[in-house]
């Protein structure tokens, strides 16, 4: 009897054997005292892999992004998003109440803006327009299918934002899916961006975790606003633990993710033409158009048979490879969506 098939997100990933080891046998110490070892050595790590000053541990992305939205805005300001973005879309007015923001959403192209239409979308100076302080980029697209920008969308977008005095925030919860993908080290990434988080809880497999990456004063004052928000944590070494062991274990093992995620695309696309397009699966993120088939009773029907995932809209899919989900299950998945689309 095979086991269920989760492809709901890479959040359901569970920390493996060697991970919990690694966790149970880490050095600890009160880290708001700045005392925790191996937080620090985390800290450290992520800071060098992105050839930035500083890094923060962070409970969760929404609190990297908010957190980090606060420290470069000033409450009034306009950050521009994608019409999609994660944080408009599902931090439940995380920016808002905390940061006293307000939004500009532009259409992008699978989930991604581009320096042209940034610039066009771009308020007029002075009054009584808002200030644009902030734009926030993800990389990889959630809404938009682990599209990649890649760093040549990023430095057009860098640059243009040089010229107006504009900070830039990658939201980098799958930066390392990007990274895997396109073969772009994390030190090319690293200082396109005034700011970037990274989630340690999605595809690497942590249970707990995300970094924020910067200059050192950005970082010091992140760390205020952690503490404010509640985040400020004591002997959180055996979190950092895991995330120091998905950074040295897990990154590689992207790769199988993304083959199963091709998989599911090609099967789909081979047996129900038009369902899937293999094209469009740059990471671990694939839409299924349903056609007639109304998406949520797919999913309802899928889960009867042990497989799992969410609807994205009522004639789409969306599915998620993770470590969670072997070849075996990947081509399971392929079948029982085939018959319920077909
Ligand atoms: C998942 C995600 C986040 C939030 O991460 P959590 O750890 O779930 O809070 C932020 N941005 C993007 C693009 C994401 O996909």
């Amino acid at each position: 009897m095979s086991g269920t098939v989760d492809l709901r997100s890479d959040t359901v990933t569970r920390p493996t054997a060697p991970m919990r080891a690694a966790m149970a046998a880490a050095e600890v110490g009160d880290d708001v005292y700045g005392e925790d070892p191996t937080v620090n050595a985390l800290q450290d790590h992520a800071a060098e892999l992105f050839d930035r000053e500083a890094a923060l541990f962070v409970p969760s992305g929404v609190m990297a992004n908010v957190v980090s939205v606060k420290v470069l805005t000033d409450p009034g300001d306009e950050v521009v998003v994608e019409r999609f973005g994660h944080s408009v879309a599902y931090e439940d007015g995380a920016p808002a109440a905390i940061a006293g923001v307000q939004y500009l959403t532009v259409e992008g192209d699978r989930g991604r803006l581009s320096a042209e239409a940034i610039d066009a979308a771009w308020r007029p100076a002075g009054w009584p327009y808002p200030t644009t302080a902030l734009v926030s980029v993800e990389e990889t697209t959630n809404r938009g299918g682990g599209a990649i920008y890649g760093l040549e969308r990023l430095r057009a977008i860098r640059d243009l934002l040089d010229t107006r005095g504009t900070a830039l925030h990658l939201d980098g919860a799958r930066i390392f899916n990007a990274i895997v993908a396109s073969g772009v080290a994390p030190a090319d990434y690293g200082p396109v961006p005034t700011s970037l988080n990274f989630c340690l809880s999605k595809g690497l497999g942590a249970p707990v975790g995300s970094m924020i990456v910067g200059d050192a004063d950005f970082v010091d004052e992140a760390r205020r606003w952690r503490r404010r928000l509640g985040g400020a944590m004591r002997q959180v070494g055996v979190l950092a633990a895991a995330g120091r062991y998905a950074l040295d274990h897990h990154v590689d093992r992207l790769a199988d993710d993304h083959a199963n995620a091709r998989l599911l695309a090609d099967q789909l696309a081979d047996r129900v033409p038009g369902s899937a397009d293999p094209a469009l699966v740059d990471t671990n993120i694939v839409f299924v158009d349903t056609g007639d088939h109304d998406a949520p009773t797919v999913a309802e029907r899928a889960a009867e048979r042990g497989v799992l995932f969410g609807p994205a809209d009522a004639h789409t899919l969306r599915l998620v490879t993770s470590l969670e989900v072997d070849r075996a299950g990947a081509e399971r998945a392929a079948h029982v969506i085939a018959d319920l689309v077909a």
